[in-house]
């Protein structure tokens, strides 16, 4: 596989990135994951948007290639032959010469740009789509600013485990008795024609997804209201799902061994990832 680093494209086993680099020793990073269906990406605008949001928020310097990012995507989707799969980028502070708490200077140190693709055929027919997900929940002990999209995965990798080692396939982190977000997803349920999600605030990551899902929700005449909800009104709730960008609408149909409805993918999610997939793909680029 091709990858990109720092101006340059080269095979995968060639690429270096300094054992200084701020990302590796203090996770002072942030990534985008972009999808590609049928050799397009979905929603780069949105991501793009966010990656510049993140790089303010921690005053990164914006790299020179900035604008050039979506002709590296385009680049990358092409070389490696992707028809479905992921483009994962990573900014970074970049690499002084040693290690040291305080930033360093921007003027003598670059961000660091890397890119890389992931190959994911019939990414968008997932089997998963069809027999839902089983979902624990676990305590949100997550640093204050998980709108800002850091490298600083930990915790999420761990729930991740937990929910493996529990027989599930994620976890639903709960702040204060309320559920703020899935480890790398959106959480949402639905009771009647109503999409519950939380508010967008500090304590979870803006979704490009999300917001795409709650725009075409409205279209699609569903009721739309972002605020806390609890586990026990989502194990009650008619229907459950997350939204990302590798997994675009997700129906999950347990949380805490507790089926919801009959345990099986929700008819109104189902019609959202339709919605979802049809509209994206229409808009790729
Ligand atoms: N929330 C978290 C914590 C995430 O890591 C992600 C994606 O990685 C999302 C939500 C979904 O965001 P998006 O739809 O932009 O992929």
């Amino acid at each position: 596989r091709t990858v990109y680093v720092n101006g340059d494209y080269l095979p995968e086993d060639e690429a270096k990135v300094s054992i200084f680099d701020r990302a590796f020793l203090m996770a002072d990073g942030v990534y985008e994951v972009t999808s590609v269906l049928g050799g397009k990406l979905i929603d780069f605008a949105g991501h793009a948007r966010r990656l510049e949001r993140s790089l303010n928020e921690l005053d990164i310097k914006k790299p020179a290639v900035f604008g050039d990012l979506l002709e590296i995507h385009r680049e990358l989707v092409k070389v490696n032959g992707i028809e479905d799969g992921l483009v994962y980028l990573q900014i970074t502070r970049g690499a002084p010469g040693d290690r040291d708490f305080v930033f360093p200077d921007p003027e003598t140190t670059e961000p660091t740009v890397v890119l890389f693709t992931q190959n994911k055929p019939g990414l968008a027919d997932s089997p998963a789509a069809k027999v839902g997900m089983k979902v624990i929940s676990i305590e949100d002990v997550r640093w204050g600013r998980r709108d800002i999209k850091t490298v600083q995965l930990l915790y999420p990798s761990m729930g991740k485990m937990m929910a493996k080692k529990a027989g599930a396939d994620d976890a639903w982190m709960v702040q204060d008795g309320h559920v703020t977000e899935g480890t790398s997803n959106n959480a949402y349920i639905i009771t009647g024609n109503t999409i519950v999600t939380r508010a967008l605030s500090n304590d979870i990551l803006h979704g490009i997804t999300r917001a795409a899902v709650l725009r075409f929700a409205k279209e699609a005449q569903m009721q739309v209201e972002e605020r806390n909800f609890t586990i026990d009104e989502a194990k009650k709730a008619d229907e459950a799902f997350i939204t990302s960008a590798s997994s675009f609408v997700m129906p999950v149909v347990e949380i805490d061994g507790v089926a919801l409805g009959d345990g099986t993918p929700g008819a109104r999610t189902a019609r959202l990832r339709e919605i979802y997939l049809d509209e994206s793909r229409k808009a790729a680029i």
